[in-house]
Protein backbone atom coordinates (compact mmCIF):
# COMPACT_ATOMS: atom_id res chain seq x y z
CA UNK A 1 0.00 0.00 0.00
CA UNK A 2 1.39 3.34 -1.14
CA UNK A 3 1.22 5.75 1.43
CA UNK A 4 -0.58 8.77 -0.47
CA UNK A 5 -0.83 11.60 2.41
CA UNK A 6 2.84 11.37 2.74
CA UNK A 7 3.66 11.18 -1.13
CA UNK A 8 1.72 14.32 -2.14
CA UNK A 9 3.71 16.08 0.40
CA UNK A 10 6.37 16.08 -1.33
CA UNK A 11 4.23 17.64 -4.03
CA UNK A 12 4.15 21.23 -3.92
CA UNK A 13 1.12 21.51 -6.42
CA UNK A 14 -0.68 19.82 -3.89
CA UNK A 15 -0.24 22.39 -1.01
CA UNK A 16 -0.80 25.31 -3.20
CA UNK A 17 -4.01 23.55 -4.66
CA UNK A 18 -5.08 21.90 -1.36
CA UNK A 19 -8.59 20.93 -2.87
CA UNK A 20 -6.99 20.11 -6.23
CA UNK A 21 -8.39 16.33 -7.67
CA UNK A 22 -5.65 15.68 -10.21
CA UNK A 23 -7.02 12.88 -12.64
CA UNK A 24 -5.10 14.12 -15.54
CA UNK A 25 -1.72 12.08 -15.39
CA UNK A 26 -1.98 10.42 -18.66
CA UNK A 27 -1.40 13.87 -20.01
CA UNK A 28 1.44 14.81 -17.66
CA UNK A 29 2.28 13.74 -13.80
CA UNK A 30 2.92 16.69 -11.30
CA UNK A 31 6.43 17.05 -10.15
CA UNK A 32 7.68 16.19 -7.23
CA UNK A 33 9.99 18.59 -4.69
CA UNK A 34 13.11 16.46 -5.35
CA UNK A 35 12.69 17.20 -9.22
CA UNK A 36 11.98 20.59 -8.77
CA UNK A 37 14.90 20.80 -6.57
CA UNK A 38 17.49 18.89 -8.97
CA UNK A 39 16.21 21.56 -11.87
CA UNK A 40 16.77 24.22 -9.48
CA UNK A 41 20.46 22.90 -8.13
CA UNK A 42 21.50 22.89 -11.51
CA UNK A 43 20.60 26.25 -12.34
CA UNK A 44 21.79 27.73 -9.12
CA UNK A 45 24.60 25.79 -8.97
CA UNK A 46 26.57 24.84 -12.11
CA UNK A 47 24.26 25.75 -14.86
CA UNK A 48 26.99 25.27 -18.28
CA UNK A 49 26.72 22.88 -21.27
CA UNK A 50 28.00 19.20 -20.98
CA UNK A 51 30.80 17.43 -22.96
CA UNK A 52 33.21 20.18 -24.04
CA UNK A 53 34.54 22.12 -20.74
CA UNK A 54 37.16 21.46 -19.57
CA UNK A 55 36.09 23.60 -15.88
CA UNK A 56 34.75 22.29 -13.16
CA UNK A 57 31.13 23.45 -13.19
CA UNK A 58 30.69 21.65 -16.76
CA UNK A 59 32.30 18.62 -15.67
CA UNK A 60 30.00 18.19 -12.96
CA UNK A 61 27.11 19.14 -15.31
CA UNK A 62 28.49 16.22 -17.75
CA UNK A 63 28.41 14.11 -14.82
CA UNK A 64 25.29 14.48 -13.57
CA UNK A 65 24.14 14.11 -17.11
CA UNK A 66 25.58 11.05 -17.23
CA UNK A 67 24.23 9.65 -14.45
CA UNK A 68 20.79 9.92 -15.19
CA UNK A 69 21.81 8.40 -18.22
CA UNK A 70 22.76 5.52 -16.07
CA UNK A 71 19.67 5.74 -13.90
CA UNK A 72 17.35 5.80 -16.73
CA UNK A 73 19.26 2.61 -18.45
CA UNK A 74 19.14 0.93 -14.96
CA UNK A 75 15.42 1.76 -14.79
CA UNK A 76 14.56 -0.02 -17.76
CA UNK A 77 16.91 -2.88 -17.54
CA UNK A 78 18.72 -1.58 -20.20
CA UNK A 79 22.91 -0.47 -20.84
CA UNK A 80 23.97 3.55 -20.46
CA UNK A 81 25.01 3.20 -24.45
CA UNK A 82 21.54 2.31 -24.98
CA UNK A 83 19.72 5.53 -23.82
CA UNK A 84 19.00 8.44 -26.40
CA UNK A 85 18.24 11.78 -24.63
CA UNK A 86 15.02 13.41 -26.83
CA UNK A 87 12.42 15.60 -25.86
CA UNK A 88 9.64 12.92 -25.70
CA UNK A 89 8.09 10.16 -26.53
CA UNK A 90 6.95 11.87 -29.76
CA UNK A 91 10.61 12.89 -30.66
CA UNK A 92 11.67 9.12 -30.05
CA UNK A 93 9.04 7.80 -32.63
CA UNK A 94 9.50 10.36 -35.23
CA UNK A 95 13.85 9.80 -34.81
CA UNK A 96 12.53 5.80 -35.55
CA UNK A 97 10.44 6.84 -38.58
CA UNK A 98 12.68 8.95 -40.32
CA UNK A 99 15.98 6.47 -39.85
CA UNK A 100 14.09 3.35 -40.11
CA UNK A 101 12.21 4.28 -43.47
CA UNK A 102 15.73 4.51 -44.74
CA UNK A 103 16.05 1.47 -45.77
CA UNK A 104 12.73 0.39 -46.82
CA UNK A 105 11.36 -0.36 -49.73
CA UNK A 106 8.31 0.82 -51.67
CA UNK A 107 5.67 -1.36 -51.01
CA UNK A 108 6.86 -2.11 -47.47
CA UNK A 109 4.24 -2.67 -44.55
CA UNK A 110 4.91 -0.66 -41.04
CA UNK A 111 2.16 -2.55 -38.98
CA UNK A 112 0.56 -0.49 -36.09
CA UNK A 113 -2.53 -0.62 -34.03
CA UNK A 114 -5.44 0.90 -33.98
CA UNK A 115 -5.64 1.71 -30.71
CA UNK A 116 -2.13 3.65 -31.34
CA UNK A 117 -1.73 7.37 -30.14
CA UNK A 118 -1.27 10.16 -33.28
CA UNK A 119 2.64 10.22 -32.14
CA UNK A 120 3.13 6.44 -33.50
CA UNK A 121 0.73 6.99 -36.23
CA UNK A 122 1.62 10.20 -38.02
CA UNK A 123 5.33 10.04 -37.97
CA UNK A 124 4.72 6.81 -40.25
CA UNK A 125 2.54 9.08 -42.31
CA UNK A 126 4.91 11.76 -43.46
CA UNK A 127 7.75 9.66 -44.09
CA UNK A 128 5.59 7.63 -45.66
CA UNK A 129 4.27 9.93 -48.54
CA UNK A 130 2.45 7.02 -49.84
CA UNK A 131 5.41 4.61 -50.40
CA UNK A 132 4.89 2.50 -47.62
CA UNK A 133 1.30 0.59 -46.79
CA UNK A 134 0.71 1.48 -42.90
CA UNK A 135 -1.52 -1.55 -41.85
CA UNK A 136 -3.48 -1.24 -38.22
CA UNK A 137 -3.92 -4.45 -35.83
CA UNK A 138 -7.59 -4.20 -34.83
CA UNK A 139 -9.49 -4.54 -30.90
CA UNK A 140 -11.99 -6.80 -29.99
CA UNK A 141 -15.14 -6.29 -27.96
CA UNK A 142 -13.31 -5.67 -24.85
CA UNK A 143 -10.84 -3.20 -26.02
CA UNK A 144 -7.88 -5.81 -26.52
CA UNK A 145 -5.58 -5.80 -29.38
CA UNK A 146 -6.98 -8.54 -31.30
CA UNK A 147 -4.13 -10.90 -31.72
CA UNK A 148 -5.62 -13.34 -34.73
CA UNK A 149 -5.90 -9.96 -36.45
CA UNK A 150 -2.05 -9.00 -35.74
CA UNK A 151 -0.90 -12.77 -37.09
CA UNK A 152 -2.89 -12.28 -39.89
CA UNK A 153 -1.51 -8.92 -40.64
CA UNK A 154 2.24 -9.99 -40.54
CA UNK A 155 3.87 -11.20 -43.91
CA UNK A 156 7.25 -10.95 -44.86
CA UNK A 157 6.87 -7.09 -46.26
CA UNK A 158 6.19 -6.14 -43.07
CA UNK A 159 9.28 -4.31 -41.65
CA UNK A 160 7.99 -2.17 -38.70
CA UNK A 161 5.47 -3.47 -35.95
CA UNK A 162 5.20 -1.03 -33.58
CA UNK A 163 2.55 -0.53 -31.27
CA UNK A 164 1.81 0.94 -27.58
CA UNK A 165 2.70 -0.71 -24.10
CA UNK A 166 -1.09 0.86 -22.73
CA UNK A 167 -3.70 2.75 -24.48
CA UNK A 168 -4.07 5.75 -23.38
CA UNK A 169 -7.85 6.13 -23.96
CA UNK A 170 -8.30 2.15 -22.94
CA UNK A 171 -6.21 1.53 -20.98
CA UNK A 172 -5.37 -1.61 -22.37
CA UNK A 173 -1.93 -3.67 -21.41
CA UNK A 174 -0.64 -4.79 -24.47
CA UNK A 175 0.92 -8.76 -23.91
CA UNK A 176 4.49 -6.95 -25.37
CA UNK A 177 6.37 -10.37 -24.98
CA UNK A 178 3.57 -12.54 -27.24
CA UNK A 179 3.96 -9.58 -29.82
CA UNK A 180 7.52 -9.41 -29.74
CA UNK A 181 8.05 -13.14 -30.44
CA UNK A 182 5.60 -12.77 -33.43
CA UNK A 183 7.31 -9.54 -34.81
CA UNK A 184 10.55 -11.50 -34.47
CA UNK A 185 9.84 -14.63 -35.56
CA UNK A 186 8.76 -12.74 -39.02
CA UNK A 187 11.70 -10.78 -39.14
CA UNK A 188 10.10 -7.39 -38.30
CA UNK A 189 11.52 -4.82 -35.99
CA UNK A 190 9.84 -4.57 -32.89
CA UNK A 191 9.16 -1.04 -31.61
CA UNK A 192 7.22 -0.26 -28.32
CA UNK A 193 5.89 3.20 -27.57
CA UNK A 194 6.11 3.43 -23.81
CA UNK A 195 4.92 6.52 -22.92
CA UNK A 196 2.09 5.12 -20.52
CA UNK A 197 3.98 2.01 -19.89
CA UNK A 198 7.08 2.76 -18.03
CA UNK A 199 5.89 5.17 -15.98
CA UNK A 200 3.56 2.79 -14.75
CA UNK A 201 4.71 -0.50 -13.82
CA UNK A 202 8.24 -2.63 -13.67
CA UNK A 203 9.77 -2.55 -17.42
CA UNK A 204 12.29 -4.64 -18.28
CA UNK A 205 12.85 -3.81 -21.89
CA UNK A 206 15.37 -6.99 -22.13
CA UNK A 207 12.59 -9.25 -20.74
CA UNK A 208 10.02 -7.57 -23.47
CA UNK A 209 13.16 -8.47 -26.26
CA UNK A 210 12.00 -5.18 -27.88
CA UNK A 211 14.34 -2.96 -30.21
CA UNK A 212 13.28 0.33 -29.57
CA UNK A 213 11.33 1.58 -26.73
CA UNK A 214 10.22 5.41 -26.88
CA UNK A 215 8.84 7.16 -23.79
CA UNK A 216 8.05 10.78 -22.21
CA UNK A 217 9.86 12.25 -18.82
CA UNK A 218 6.96 14.18 -17.67
CA UNK A 219 4.49 11.77 -17.08
CA UNK A 220 6.42 10.00 -14.82
CA UNK A 221 7.05 13.34 -12.37
CA UNK A 222 10.39 14.30 -14.85
CA UNK A 223 10.47 17.56 -16.38
CA UNK A 224 8.98 18.92 -19.71
CA UNK A 225 11.84 18.24 -22.60
CA UNK A 226 12.96 15.40 -21.49
CA UNK A 227 12.34 12.56 -23.20
CA UNK A 228 13.78 8.92 -23.81
CA UNK A 229 14.57 6.71 -26.91
CA UNK A 230 15.67 3.18 -25.75
CA UNK A 231 16.99 1.10 -28.83
CA UNK A 232 19.63 -2.37 -28.36
CA UNK A 233 22.98 -0.86 -28.86
CA UNK A 234 23.50 -3.02 -32.25
CA UNK A 235 20.09 -1.85 -33.54
CA UNK A 236 21.01 2.17 -32.65
CA UNK A 237 24.32 1.50 -34.39
CA UNK A 238 23.05 0.52 -37.95
CA UNK A 239 20.78 3.57 -37.34
CA UNK A 240 22.15 6.83 -39.74
CA UNK A 241 21.46 10.09 -37.56
CA UNK A 242 18.49 11.95 -37.11
CA UNK A 243 19.24 15.53 -36.74
CA UNK A 244 22.66 16.95 -37.68
CA UNK A 245 24.66 19.49 -36.15
CA UNK A 246 27.05 19.61 -32.94
CA UNK A 247 27.96 17.06 -30.43
CA UNK A 248 27.04 14.42 -32.88
CA UNK A 249 29.96 14.53 -35.14
CA UNK A 250 33.40 12.92 -34.97
CA UNK A 251 34.67 14.96 -37.84
CA UNK A 252 33.25 17.49 -40.31
CA UNK A 253 35.25 19.08 -43.62
CA UNK A 254 33.34 20.96 -46.06
CA UNK A 255 31.99 18.46 -47.97
CA UNK A 256 31.15 15.54 -45.36
CA UNK A 257 31.03 14.58 -41.79
CA UNK A 258 31.46 11.19 -39.90
CA UNK A 259 29.41 10.32 -36.96
CA UNK A 260 29.85 9.63 -33.20
CA UNK A 261 28.46 6.57 -31.71
CA UNK A 262 25.52 6.27 -30.25
CA UNK A 263 23.69 7.42 -28.41
CA UNK A 264 25.35 11.16 -28.58
CA UNK A 265 24.89 10.30 -32.56
CA UNK A 266 21.50 10.94 -32.03
CA UNK A 267 21.63 14.12 -29.67
CA UNK A 268 22.71 16.86 -32.11
CA UNK A 269 22.96 20.16 -29.86
CA UNK A 270 22.92 21.31 -26.76
CA UNK A 271 20.38 19.01 -24.67
CA UNK A 272 17.72 19.53 -22.26
CA UNK A 273 20.66 18.96 -19.77
CA UNK A 274 18.27 20.22 -16.90
CA UNK A 275 15.08 18.05 -17.87
CA UNK A 276 17.38 14.94 -18.20
CA UNK A 277 19.25 15.46 -14.50
CA UNK A 278 15.43 16.19 -13.36
CA UNK A 279 14.70 12.68 -14.67
CA UNK A 280 17.31 10.87 -13.41
CA UNK A 281 15.82 12.31 -10.01
CA UNK A 282 12.23 10.90 -10.74
CA UNK A 283 13.79 7.87 -11.69
CA UNK A 284 15.23 8.13 -7.74
CA UNK A 285 11.69 8.66 -6.41
CA UNK A 286 10.01 6.07 -8.62
CA UNK A 287 12.38 3.67 -7.49
CA UNK A 288 12.22 4.64 -3.66
CA UNK A 289 8.37 3.48 -4.28
CA UNK A 290 8.70 0.62 -6.43
CA UNK A 291 7.33 0.24 -9.34
CA UNK A 292 5.51 -3.12 -8.64
CA UNK A 293 3.88 -0.81 -6.03
CA UNK A 294 2.97 1.82 -7.88
CA UNK A 295 1.53 -0.80 -10.74
CA UNK A 296 -0.24 -2.46 -7.58
CA UNK A 297 -1.63 1.02 -6.42
CA UNK A 298 -3.11 1.94 -9.61
CA UNK A 299 -4.59 -1.96 -10.08
CA UNK A 300 -6.34 -1.25 -6.57
CA UNK A 301 -7.88 2.22 -7.59
CA UNK A 302 -9.08 0.67 -11.15
CA UNK A 303 -10.90 -2.01 -9.61
CA UNK A 304 -12.13 0.40 -6.70
CA UNK A 305 -13.32 2.63 -9.92
CA UNK A 306 -14.98 -0.10 -11.71
CA UNK A 307 -16.77 -1.07 -8.05
CA UNK A 308 -17.95 2.62 -7.53
CA UNK A 309 -19.14 2.96 -11.25
CA UNK A 310 -21.52 -0.58 -10.96
CA UNK A 311 -22.30 0.87 -7.32
CA UNK A 312 -23.89 4.05 -9.25
CA UNK A 313 -25.96 2.16 -11.52
CA UNK A 314 -26.17 5.22 -13.88
CA UNK A 315 -27.87 4.02 -17.10
CA UNK A 316 -26.35 6.76 -19.22
CA UNK A 317 -22.71 6.13 -17.63
CA UNK A 318 -20.32 4.29 -20.32
CA UNK A 319 -17.24 3.70 -20.21
CA UNK A 320 -14.52 1.39 -22.42
CA UNK A 321 -11.77 -0.63 -21.85
CA UNK A 322 -11.19 -4.02 -20.61
CA UNK A 323 -12.90 -4.85 -17.05
CA UNK A 324 -10.40 -6.97 -16.12
CA UNK A 325 -7.65 -5.07 -14.20
CA UNK A 326 -4.83 -7.02 -14.77
CA UNK A 327 -4.89 -6.15 -18.06
CA UNK A 328 -5.80 -2.18 -17.63
CA UNK A 329 -3.70 0.42 -16.35
CA UNK A 330 -5.13 3.33 -14.41
CA UNK A 331 -7.36 5.05 -17.08
CA UNK A 332 -10.53 5.18 -17.27
CA UNK A 333 -12.36 6.58 -20.48
CA UNK A 334 -16.05 7.56 -20.22
CA UNK A 335 -19.13 9.49 -21.74
CA UNK A 336 -22.14 10.57 -19.79
CA UNK A 337 -24.80 9.78 -22.78
CA UNK A 338 -25.14 8.45 -25.88
CA UNK A 339 -22.25 9.92 -28.41
CA UNK A 340 -22.71 9.96 -32.01
CA UNK A 341 -20.11 8.87 -34.01
CA UNK A 342 -17.68 11.11 -35.85
CA UNK A 343 -18.59 10.64 -39.20
CA UNK A 344 -22.49 10.50 -38.80
CA UNK A 345 -23.18 14.59 -38.86
CA UNK A 346 -25.15 14.22 -36.15
CA UNK A 347 -25.25 16.38 -32.97
CA UNK A 348 -25.14 15.49 -29.94
CA UNK A 349 -28.58 15.30 -29.16
CA UNK A 350 -30.25 17.74 -26.48
CA UNK A 351 -31.28 15.56 -22.60
CA UNK A 352 -29.55 12.45 -24.57
CA UNK A 353 -26.07 13.15 -23.92
CA UNK A 354 -23.39 15.81 -21.61
CA UNK A 355 -20.68 17.06 -24.29
CA UNK A 356 -17.26 15.33 -22.96
CA UNK A 357 -15.93 19.54 -22.76
CA UNK A 358 -18.90 19.80 -20.35
CA UNK A 359 -17.97 16.94 -18.62
CA UNK A 360 -14.78 17.82 -17.98
CA UNK A 361 -15.44 21.95 -17.08
CA UNK A 362 -18.52 20.77 -14.71
CA UNK A 363 -16.17 18.44 -12.80
CA UNK A 364 -14.08 21.05 -12.82
CA UNK A 365 -16.02 23.07 -10.83
CA UNK A 366 -15.53 20.74 -8.09
CA UNK A 367 -11.79 20.83 -8.87
CA UNK A 368 -11.61 17.49 -10.11
CA UNK A 369 -9.27 17.98 -13.34
CA UNK A 370 -9.77 15.76 -15.94
CA UNK A 371 -9.48 15.41 -19.47
CA UNK A 372 -11.64 15.49 -22.55
CA UNK A 373 -11.85 15.04 -26.58
CA UNK A 374 -9.86 12.59 -28.60
CA UNK A 375 -7.14 12.29 -26.49
CA UNK A 376 -4.90 12.24 -29.77
CA UNK A 377 -6.09 8.78 -30.68
CA UNK A 378 -8.43 9.55 -33.47
CA UNK A 379 -8.46 6.56 -34.75
CA UNK A 380 -9.39 4.88 -31.91
CA UNK A 381 -12.11 7.52 -30.83
CA UNK A 382 -13.38 6.56 -34.53
CA UNK A 383 -13.09 2.92 -34.16
CA UNK A 384 -15.16 2.78 -30.62
CA UNK A 385 -17.91 5.13 -32.72
CA UNK A 386 -17.49 8.18 -30.97
CA UNK A 387 -16.54 12.37 -31.18
CA UNK A 388 -15.01 12.50 -27.93
CA UNK A 389 -14.91 10.97 -24.51
CA UNK A 390 -13.60 12.42 -20.65
CA UNK A 391 -10.96 10.11 -19.25
CA UNK A 392 -9.95 10.42 -15.91
CA UNK A 393 -6.11 8.89 -15.37
CA UNK A 394 -4.44 7.83 -12.09
CA UNK A 395 -1.38 7.69 -10.31
CA UNK A 396 0.64 7.32 -6.93
CA UNK A 397 -0.85 11.08 -5.76
CA UNK A 398 -4.24 9.54 -6.10
CA UNK A 399 -6.33 7.47 -3.66
CA UNK A 400 -10.09 6.16 -3.22
CA UNK A 401 -10.76 9.87 -1.95
CA UNK A 402 -10.48 11.07 -5.36
CA UNK A 403 -12.22 8.72 -7.38
CA UNK A 404 -15.57 9.45 -5.02
CA UNK A 405 -14.87 13.01 -5.86
CA UNK A 406 -14.65 12.00 -9.28
CA UNK A 407 -18.32 9.97 -9.11
CA UNK A 408 -19.95 12.69 -7.01
CA UNK A 409 -18.87 15.25 -9.56
CA UNK A 410 -19.99 12.99 -12.63
CA UNK A 411 -23.01 12.76 -10.45
CA UNK A 412 -24.14 16.79 -10.14
CA UNK A 413 -22.94 17.36 -14.14
CA UNK A 414 -25.86 14.26 -14.44
CA UNK A 415 -28.23 16.74 -12.20
CA UNK A 416 -27.35 19.68 -14.10
CA UNK A 417 -27.38 18.73 -17.92
CA UNK A 418 -29.05 15.17 -17.66
N1 LIG B 1 2.10 7.73 -26.70
C1 LIG B 1 1.12 7.64 -25.80
C2 LIG B 1 0.45 6.31 -25.58
C3 LIG B 1 0.73 8.77 -25.08
O1 LIG B 1 -0.27 8.68 -24.20
C4 LIG B 1 1.38 10.00 -25.33
C5 LIG B 1 1.00 11.27 -24.59
N2 LIG B 1 -0.35 11.48 -24.41
C6 LIG B 1 2.41 10.02 -26.26
C7 LIG B 1 2.75 8.87 -26.93
C8 LIG B 1 3.14 11.28 -26.62
O2 LIG B 1 3.83 11.78 -25.54
P1 LIG B 1 4.56 13.20 -25.66
O3 LIG B 1 3.48 14.19 -25.98
O4 LIG B 1 5.15 13.41 -24.34
O5 LIG B 1 5.54 13.09 -26.75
Amino acid sequence: MLDVARIKQDFPIFQNNPNLVYLDSAATTQKPRQVINAVREFYENYCSNVHRGIYRLSERATEEFMGAREKVARFIGAEENEIVFTRNATESLNLLAYTLSRSLSPGDEILLTVMEHHSNIVPWQLVSGGRFRIRYVDIDGHGLLDMEDLKSKLNRRTKVVSVTHVSNVLGTINDLQEISKMAHENGSVFIVDGAQGVPHMPVDVSRIDCDFMAFSGHKMLGPNGSGVLYGKYEMLRSLPPFLGGGEMIQTVSTEQSTFLDPPLRFEAGTPDVEAAIGLGAAVDYLERIGMANVREHERGLMRYVLEREGDLGLASLVSYGPRDVERRGGVYTFNLGEIPPLDSGKEIALGKAIHPHDVASSLDRHNVAVRSGHHCAMPLIHRLGLVAASRASFYIYNDRSDVDALFEAIERAMEVYG
